[in-house]
């Protein structure tokens, strides 16, 4: 007897890309790697699970992902602690530490995939999201800050995005902060009757976080804070002017937002964010900074290091809505084919027309000519190439042009020759 089954379906804040949709992430894929080729970074690859203690060691105990946002497991059959990860960074690190990467050089690396977070789900926050993840390692000085920077300005370019502002700011040094921080405590002490529930539990955890609050009641409190930017030191304004100037010499515009803080704890000196107002409340699709202690806080020897991370979710979205989608043609040649000897042919015939680089469906199984017209129509091919009867035994096939284009010219329907058909079809695609 079979068993009823309940329907499976996505879990909730993890999206499908169906056919339509992926074709504009393999688009997206393939102008990122260019473009992160025309700056000499390299593809790496880390796993999707990692330990658990390399990101509370990594992100941060008191941060929002270590918090609450974390797909972290037991593994059942050997009791270890994993976690999806929740971002890049920290893995990319822990994978340069344990192969050695920066013994004698620096590393321009980048990676793209899917990250875990478990928020709540609404336009532009997904439990399962994607990012391009861009890591500069083992250089210290403002120039690079800068060229990271110009680099994302150059993929919006790219993409034919200009609705996107950029703000930066600096959270100089440990010692730095520390001033800041008693200074600040004192601040939220004061104001303790504003605080809310993760702003009381943070005020001396992370007292920083507590101004990156979203909340509108605690807006006042947050604007009157004593500004970490005023307690930097002559170096960390020095490097932070540095930056700047190279940001003017390409003509890119940003403004100093002084309550940027970043959701990761390992941020120094230089962070930033790419944010636009076409996305609703969502609206930072690029943020990064630099993180100069997390190589040595994670085990390995000290190295500087800078990167950024892009929502790709959120750049997609963005970006149609400067380029409407446009359907992709499933192949260039569809063929039509009637007959068990027909079928044959076909299939032996669409090897031939790959080996010279045309892309083919041939059509499966059987069918009335009408309903694998109606097919071939919706593949959005060019071309149709018919096998059948009498016409197949006497060695011709059919090609008929589906789409009007430059090379295929407009004669809607003509007989050639099998032996001719590559070379007939390779000028029309
Ligand atoms: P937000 O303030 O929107 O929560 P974040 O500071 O947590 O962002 P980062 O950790 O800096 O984000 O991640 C880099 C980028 O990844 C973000 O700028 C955003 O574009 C994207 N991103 C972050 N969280 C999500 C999510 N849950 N769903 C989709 N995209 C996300
Ligand atoms: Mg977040």
């Amino acid at each position: 007897m079979t068993q009823t089954f309940t329907k499976v379906t996505a879990i909730r804040g993890m999206n499908d890309a169906l056919p339509g949709a992926s074709a504009r992430w393999e688009q997206l894929e393939a102008i990122v790697r260019d473009w992160l080729h025309a700056y000499g970074y390299r593809n790496m690859r880390a796993p999707i699970l990692e330990h658990t203690r390399l990101f509370t060691r990594g992100i941060g105990e008191v941060t929002d992902i270590v918090e609450k946002e974390m797909y972290s497991f037991t593994d059942a059959l050997n009791g270890e602690s994993l976690t999806m990860r929740p971002e890049f960074t920290a893995g990319m690190v822990r994978a340069a530490i344990e192969h050695n990467l920066l013994y004698d050089r620096s590393q321009r690396v980048y990676a793209m995939g899917p990250v875990f977070r478990h928020e709540r789900p609404q336009r532009g926050r997904y439990r399962q999201f994607h990012q391009i993840d861009v890591e500069a390692l083992g250089m210290a000085g403002p120039d690079i800050d800068a060229e990271v920077i110009v680099m994302a300005a150059r993929l919006w370019k790219l993409l034919g995005i200009t609705d996107v502002r950029l703000e930066v700011n600096s959270l100089g040094q440990a010692e730095e902060r520390a001033a800041h921080r008693a200074a600040l405590i004192t601040h939220l002490e004061q104001h303790k009757d504003v605080l809310d529930e993760d702003g009381l539990r943070r005020m001396y955890t992370n007292p920083l976080r507590v101004l990156d609050t979203k909340n509108p009641a605690m807006q006042d409190m947050a604007n009157a804070a004593p500004r970490l930017f005023d307690f930097l030191g002559e170096a960390s304004r020095a490097h932070f002017e540095a930056v700047c100037a190279r940001l003017d010499d390409a003509g890119i515009a940003y403004t100093l937002n002084t309550r940027m803080v970043r959701g990761l704890d390992y941020y120094n000196l230089t962070v930033f964010e790419w944010v636009t107002d076409r996305l609703g409340a969502q609206a930072t699709i690029c943020g990064g900074g630099r993180y100069d202690g997390l190589i040595e806080l994670l085990g390995g020897k000290p190295a500087p290091a800078v990167g950024f991370a892009i929502g790709m979710e959120r750049l997609i979205d963005l970006w149609g809505q400067y380029q409407p989608e446009t359907a992709e043609p499933e192949c260039d040649v569809y063929i039509v084919q009637q007959g068990d000897e027909a079928q044959r042919r076909a299939a032996v015939l669409a090897e031939a027309l790959r080996d010279a680089g045309i892309s083919v469906v041939v059509h499966a199984g059987s069918g009335s000519f009408k309903s694998q017209f109606k097919r071939a129509d919706a593949s959005a091919a060019a071309i149709a190439v018919i096998l059948a009867g009498d016409e197949l035994a006497s060695g011709m096939a059919s090609v008929k042009m589906l789409r009007q284009t430059a090379q295929s010219g407009d004669a809607m329907q003509q007989q050639v020759p099998l032996d001719d058909l590559v070379a007939f079809l390779k000028d029309k695609v």
